[in-house]
């Protein structure tokens, strides 16, 4: 049996006001998966998983579920059919939004899904617009050190995906990918005002999620792509704030987080630890972390493909 661990899910899409996007799943595929899951390992309520994690007595084959990022398509798709099943999840939330700030990684994201039919469409495009600006050198040069062992981890990447990804994280980094971002959208009659609309969840459906018993959970203010990169003292602010923003939302503490992009580093997890914080979720299953701040989570896209469903 494998060894405890969380799944991990992002995007949902339905016919109505989720789109499809790569890697999304819809409510039979979740269903399907939640039976799949029920019957092949000991699937625990969040409550219960978090008093075995903190004790140490979590055993192999024990899992959770997870949901990242705040999504209101996740409240709306896969909510009913956890509460089908009675069963409870974590959901690690990311605060920029509640703040009125409409943060680029959603947009950029729901643009690729909306505007392109194929992500490799988006892909050309993107690059297009590199190799008439004035970062073409920069990213020809930088893409010298690219290759495909890049985010090995993630077996659900195309070769595509880890050099976007490679491109947009380690040589343009976040100012220059906006800049790019920004200047591709204005080109199309993609409405950002109109798309936020329904991307991310509001207050009241963290507090109803809190209410009936699930785990909210840290997933930094910002979602910055590359924590591990930011100074001590930006990553504090990334929590700090995070974590004032919630625990006055749901009137209660906080004490699990998952890492962004399943990025951090030593100073992370100190600040983390000053903030009480019990247990944190990585973004992979890789062997050799001991701390509970790194425990492992399959994505449910590698779920999805392996069980063709
Ligand atoms: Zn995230």
């Amino acid at each position: 049996m494998e060894k405890p661990h969380g799944i991990m899910f992002h995007h949902f899409h339905d016919k109505f006001e989720h789109p499809k996007g790569q890697g999304s799943i819809d409510k039979i595929q979740f269903e399907k998966l939640i039976i799949y899951l029920k019957k092949t390992y000991k699937l625990l309520n969040a409550e219960d998983w978090y008093n075995k994690a903190i004790k140490n007595q979590l055993l192999n084959g024990e899992i959770c579920l997870t949901f990242d990022d705040n999504l209101k398509c996740q409240y709306d798709v896969a909510l009913p059919v956890l509460e089908k099943y009675g069963l409870t999840a974590f959901w690690f939330i990311y605060s920029s939004p509640f703040t009125g700030v409409m943060e680029r990684l959603e947009i950029y994201r729901n643009f690729r899904s909306t505007m392109y039919q194929k992500v490799s469409d988006f892909y050309n495009d993107f690059d297009n617009e590199i190799n008439s600006s004035n970062e073409y050198e920069k990213v020809k040069f930088g893409l010298k050190n690219f290759s495909n062992n890049y985010l090995s981890d993630f077996s659900f990447y195309s070769y595509e995906d880890k050099k976007y990804r490679y491109v947009r994280d380690n040589i343009l980094g976040p100012k220059r990918y906006y800049r790019v971002m920004d200047r591709l959208i204005k080109k199309t009659k993609f409405n950002i005002d109109e798309k936020c609309k329904n991307l991310w969840m509001g207050e009241n459906h963290i507090k109803n999620l809190n209410k009936k018993n699930h785990f909210i959970g840290l997933h930094s203010h910002s979602h910055p792509t590359m924590m591990k990169s930011l100074s001590l003292k930006k990553q504090k602010n990334e929590y700090l704030t995070n974590y004032n923003i919630l625990t006055d939302m749901i009137n209660e503490s906080i004490f699990c987080v998952s890492h962004p992009c399943n990025s951090y580093n030593n100073l992370t997890l100190e600040i983390l630890n000053d903030l009480r914080i019990k247990i944190g979720f990585r973004a992979n299953m890789k062997e050799g972390f001991i701390s509970k701040l790194e425990l492992p989570r399959i994505d449910h896209s590698i779920l999805i493909q392996n069980l063709n469903l």
